[in-house]
């Protein structure tokens, strides 16, 4: 038989119930949107490879937890190692984050760094930011 789904490896963070309380659906989906975006810059330069290699996914409600969440899976069968090597850097992908989203010029955001407005919205950065500082509250 066929092999009908990509099983690969994936690391993940979840953002608590209360910070999940604080925000509107909307804004959350924002938020982990631009944050999501951010990270996609960032994890490369981490593992070093290139940037398709690694897919991140937000989830305003994911599954398994039902919090706020943000995935990154390896792009290949199986896993290479990627998403392991991530989440062993992971306070450190967050303070990268941070200071990527914090020393952009633009206003509200741009594709350097949460995404465009079109995308995020116009608090797209501040709500980016108000996540990270939830998951550094928490660790
Ligand atoms: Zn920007």
């Amino acid at each position: 038989m066929p092999e009908e789904e990509l099983h690969t490896s994936s690391y993940w963070f979840s953002f608590s119930e209360e910070a999940a309380a604080r925000k509107s659906k909307n804004e959350m989906q924002f938020a982990l949107l631009g944050l999501a975006n951010v990270l996609v810059h960032i994890a490369p330069l981490y593992l070093m490879c290139d940037p398709f290699d690694i897919r991140v996914v937000p989830q305003v409600k994911a599954i398994h937890s039902q919090r706020p969440t943000i995935y990154f899976y390896d792009r290949y069968p199986g896993g290479i190692g990627l998403s392991e090597r991530l989440f062993e850097v992971h306070d450190e992908l967050l303070k990268q984050a941070k200071s990527m989203i914090t020393s952009c010029t633009c206003l509200s955001g741009c594709p350097a760094c949460v995404g465009p407005i079109e995308e995020v919205g116009l608090l797209g950065k501040q709500q980016a930011l108000e996540l990270i500082l939830e998951a550094e509250r928490k660790s």
